[in-house]
């Protein structure tokens, strides 16, 4: 655990292990933390906010700056601890980094543009002047698939902000959240302004978190489920609140799309990491006319891919986080099977070739999908692709707005209005026009609905760590 910059070990002197997903080996021991340690890392952030709130941002810019080139300079052996710990292909960890680093050189010129304003009254003897300042402390909890860019989206614009931190990384992936510290704290951030508590028990964590009142702000990423319960808890405790959750991707094809290429757009999104993705497509709807061209494909396209440890070349799929996680997808895909759903290719577990050891299942393709399956409403965390086959254009916006998600969406299309219409009429905060990777550190992330509350990425990424205040000033 890092507190008021020493690694240190949790006050009851235990560990536990972390494991590489591909083959069950045991990559560490991290110290678990539990209620003392995560009030002694919020005594540590409030003590250095004192100072690091009135650092200048020409000086917060230049830290960040260093921590971009140093997390730069070590992307590969990044990319390689994060493979060894999350299990996403080498190229994919490589992607990750450079993805999670963009945050940090965006944030840092971010910094520089904290402004504020000069505003009229309706007086003329006074004056209105409005600043912008750090909100304080901020908790962040964040998760394991993402484990290095869904913490720098998070660090980065808070640290810009003049915010000093608290974080409890997933327990999966204590190990990559360990490196980018590591890099920070090299570039030369001052002691107590990051801190990390590690655990195997995340609630007595996520407790205190949620209810020192030394703590500004909660910032989360990771299921509805344990978003929404401590959104609520941080709500009682009227701090700021973020919370990036969960999400039930529809991807449109509507009939004047090329469904080939429809279709390989959808095989590189959907097995990326797995299928473990918060914007993973999770309902693939599909035009008749254009289905059987778009299912060949597909199939062909999900035949190809090699599934394995992500350190193998040529390797395009990893494992899955951990057992459950194989227990959910493959419950989905039974369900779905006994209520007639066709699976052209995968459908099953992977055991054979030395992945036993490993959570890998078949990278999947279910044909006949209907509302009435799990995999239609639930998400699925999975390799798995659902297609939906429809007839009526004009209902098919109503069929992907059904659902109480809503972080991103898909369409494929060749005409301009029928993609700016879909564009404005689908209730998602992230649209992907004929474009399957519609994320980038410059544009704002986010979702509505059971998704969360907040953006992170962009101009409003810096906001969700600010407070306005304003001044009312006399001239008389
Ligand atoms: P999770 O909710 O189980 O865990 C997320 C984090 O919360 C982890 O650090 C975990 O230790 C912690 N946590 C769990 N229970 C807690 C509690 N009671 N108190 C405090 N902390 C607690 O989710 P996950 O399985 O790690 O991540 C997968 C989920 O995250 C998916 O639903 C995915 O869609 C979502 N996700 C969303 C985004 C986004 O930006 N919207 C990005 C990545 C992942």
């Amino acid at each position: 655990m890092f507190i008021n910059g020493e690694w240190i070990d949790s006050s009851s002197g235990q560990t536990f292990d972390v494991l590489n997903p591909a083959t069950g080996e045991v990559l560490g021991q991290v110290p678990d933390g539990g209620t003392e340690d995560a009030i002694a890392a919020i005594d540590a952030a409030y003590e250095a906010g004192r100072s690091w709130s009135s650092s200048t941002a020409y000086e917060r810019a230049d830290l960040l700056q260093r921590a971009w080139q140093l997390m730069t300079e070590r992307a590969d052996e990044l990319a390689r601890l994060m493979t060894s710990e999350q299990g996403k292909p080498l190229k994919a960890s490589q992607f990750e980094v450079g993805y999670g680093a963009d945050f940090v050189r965006w944030y840092a010129e971010e910094a520089r543009r904290i402004t504020g304003d000069w505003l009229p009254s309706g007086r003329k003897d006074q004056r209105f002047l409005s600043i912008k300042q750090p909100v304080g402390v901020v908790a962040a909890v964040t998760p394991w698939n993402y484990p290095m860019s869904m913490l720098t989206r998070k660090m980065a614009p808070a640290l810009a902000a003049g915010c000093t931190m608290v974080l409890k990384p997933a327990e999966a992936t204590p190990l990559s959240a360990k490196a980018i510290f590591d890099i920070f704290t090299d570039a030369g951030f001052p002691p107590g302004v990051i801190n990390m508590v590690t655990t195997s028990n995340p609630a007595p964590v996520g407790d205190v978190f949620t209810s020192d009142a030394r703590v500004a702000k909660l910032t989360f990423t990771g299921s509805t489920e344990v978003g929404r319960l401590l959104a609520a808890k941080a709500g009682a405790s009227l701090q700021r609140v973020s919370v990036e959750l969960g999400g039930h991707a529809p991807f449109i094809v509507y009939p004047d799309a090329d469904p080939l290429n429809a279709a390989k757009g959808a095989a590189a999104l959907k097995f990326l990491n797995a299928g473990q993705a918060c914007i993973s497509p999770n309902r693939l709807y599909v035009h008749r006319d254009a289905a059987d061209g778009f299912i060949d494909m597909l199939t062909k396209r999900v035949n190809g891919l090699v599934t394995g440890n992500g350190m193998t070349e040529g390797v395009g799929v990893g494992p899955l986080v951990d057992e459950s996680a194989v227990a959910k997808v493959s419950a989905q895909v039974e369900d779905a099977r006994a209520k007639g759903a066709g699976v052209p290719v995968g459908g099953k577990r992977l055991t054979a070739d030395g992945l036993d050891n490993g959570f890998f299942y078949a990278p999947t393709v279910l044909t006949g999908v209907r509302p009435e399956m799990t995999i239609y409403r639930e998400e699925t965390f999975g390799p798995v692709a659902p297609v939906v086959i429809y007839d009526d254009v004009d209902q098919v916006i109503e069929m992907a707005n059904d659902t109480n998600y809503g972080l991103a969406a898909y369409v494929y299309t060749q005409d301009m209005k029928t993609a700016l219409t879909a564009f404005e009429q689908l209730r998602f905060g992230i649209v992907g026009i004929n474009d399957v990777n519609p994320t980038s550190a410059a544009v704002p992330f986010g979702g509505m609905g059971d998704s969360g509350i907040g953006r992170e990425g962009g101009h409003e990424g810096i906001a969700e760590y600010l407070e306005t205040k304003t001044a009312g000033i006399s001239l008389r």
